[in-house]
């Protein structure tokens, strides 16, 4: 199937928002920088991968069949001093590198599953692809755009440019302002023909953990190859999204179209994606000054930034409820104000479902219809999930007001009720992936099934008119949060 509805992103390439096109019509290519496996993710990082979630789901809802690649670097990334992060989590944790990549490779997964995100197609590690790594500099020295020294390979970028006119066009970067180079060979620099030009291959210090063999020396990769080599390997040497972090736009993801035009001579992506900093009561979230926040301590509420524990999904939700291309402040207030709104939209489900259609008119259908369409038309806008939450307010106040009759549900036809009631609550599970967790610790489905049983042996007692056993249970319910409603439309319950 191909999708049938346009869809406009911000490209960082061309500064401007642009109808998506894919390259081969109804398949799309997305290629996202994936985590350094040295140290748990924090929720910096969830917001990014939880944006990229976002529109890997809205591809699919539109129909698209998309191959979603997102890598782990394992090796290659270095600390300002330039050890590698691995090694430096290795010796801290007293562990083998490849212990310290998995360790945190598992704990990483674990977090993208509690947060609901859907894997990626295919999630291919820098260390795997060592020997495509190695073929990719040799492309570029052969290309004439890198040379050798002392074992290291530099991309020689001041040629790159002259040529090819494009070094800091994504960036936005001017090359002769290149003064200082970019995190990770800043000892090397003495080697390189121009500060601005960046290790491709580096010679390993007999003391280095991770090094393999290579025509120039025992060395390890720079952390910009991976991804050009991995993104070309699995999705071609042009393909349609490439996504990262805002702080990845220089010098990553410039090195990284520098590094694909200077060995294939043709751009990698299309359209660039970048999502914007996490900030934690108005600062950027940093592990160095204290301003930061496990997802843990989130949850549990065991930090003085919070005053009570959220459930992922309201830490989600309260995410969702900003722009990717925003930054995002997280304050106990904002958060507060996320899990009421969360909650609303929660019960709103349970509440539709219990509606049905009396179809005697339809003089309420194109409010319901054209409240629904505003989903997809703020989707298509950038994937604006601010917007769209608004609209599902809208649509809750609506499904309120049918339930409690401030609108007359008779003037709703059947084919009306019928797509509020499947693309309601599928916008919020499919698209925004999200689930009704809260005080259910994520397994709500278990709850369902528990209440179900409970509020069909209250209907049992009632029916045998057994008042005393119908209330002990409603009371019984209310001591753990939760409240029982008896209608019209027949008995519901929701979470306080
Ligand atoms: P890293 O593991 O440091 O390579 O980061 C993984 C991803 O998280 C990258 O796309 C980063 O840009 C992104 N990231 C890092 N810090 C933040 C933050 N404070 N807010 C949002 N995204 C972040
Ligand atoms: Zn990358």
């Amino acid at each position: 199937m191909s999708a049938t509805k346009d869809l406009f992103i911000y490209n960082t390439l061309s500064k401007k928002k642009e109808k998506f096109e894919p390259i081969t019509e109804g398949f799309v290519g997305m290629y996202v920088c994936g985590p350094t496996v040295y140290s748990d993710v924090h929720l910096g990082n969830v917001r990014t991968f939880t944006s990229f979630d976002i529109m890997y789901r809205y591809l699919l809802h539109l129909g698209y069949k998309v191959r979603y690649v997102r890598n782990i670097t394992d090796v290659g990334h270095l600390l300002d001093d330039g050890e590698d992060r691995i090694s430096r989590g290795a010796r801290l944790d007293q562990l083998e590198p490849m212990e310290v990549v998995q360790k945190y490779t598992n704990s990483f997964h674990q977090m993208m599953d509690i947060f609901n995100t859907k894997k990626p197609s295919i999630e291919p590690r820098a260390t795997q692809h060592i020997i495509e790594q190695i073929e990719m500099v040799q492309q570029i020295i052969d290309n004439g755009y890198a040379y050798e020294r002392n074992g290291s390979v530099y991309f020689d970028t001041q040629k790159f440019h002259q040529e090819k006119k494009c070094y800091g066009k994504l960036s936005g970067r001017v090359i002769d302002e290149l003064l200082s180079e970019t995190r990770g060979d800043l000892k090397n620099q003495g080697e390189k023909n121009c500060p601005s030009d960046f290790a491709i291959w580096m010679k390993a210090a007999p003391d280095h953990l991770m090094k393999w063999n290579s025509p120039w020396s025992v060395g390890f990769p720079g952390w910009h190859l991976e991804c050009s080599v991995m993104s070309t390997k699995y999705l071609g040497e042009t393909f349609d999204i490439h996504g990262g972090g805002n702080d990845l736009k220089f010098p990553h993801h410039e090195n990284e179209v520098a590094q694909n035009v200077g060995a294939c001579n043709c751009e990698p992506a299309n359209y660039w994606l970048h999502t914007n900093m996490l900030l934690m009561n108005g600062k950027k979230m940093s592990k160095s000054d204290g301003n930061t926040i496990t997802p843990d301590e989130l949850f549990t509420g065991d930090s003085p930034h919070v005053s009570k524990g959220y459930s992922p999904m309201v830490v989600k939700f309260f995410m969702l409820q900003s722009h990717y291309s925003s930054t995002l402040d997280l304050t106990d207030e904002a958060l507060q104000a996320s899990e009421k709104g969360y909650k609303r939209l929660m019960e709103a489900i349970k509440t539709l479902s219990t509606l049905s259609a009396k179809s005697e008119g339809n003089a309420l259908d194109k409010e319901i219809n054209d409240a629904v369409d505003m989903l997809d038309k703020h989707m298509c806008d950038d994937f604006n999930t601010p917007r769209a939450i608004a609209s599902l307010f809208d649509i809750v106040s609506k499904i309120n007001s049918l339930k409690e009759g401030h609108l007359d549900i008779r003037q709703v036809s059947a084919e009306t009720m019928e797509r509020l009631q499947k693309s309601f609550p599928s916008f919020i599970h499919d698209v925004l992936g999200l689930e009704d967790d809260i005080l259910s610790g994520g397994n709500n489905d278990k709850l369902d099934g528990v209440m179900d049983l409970v509020l069909q042996l209250r209907q049992d007692a009632r029916a045998n008119k057994n008042w005393d056993i119908a209330d002990k249970i409603r009371d019984g319910l209310a001591k753990h949060q939760i409240v029982v409603k008896d209608g019209k439309e027949g008995t519901t319950w929701t979470l306080n």
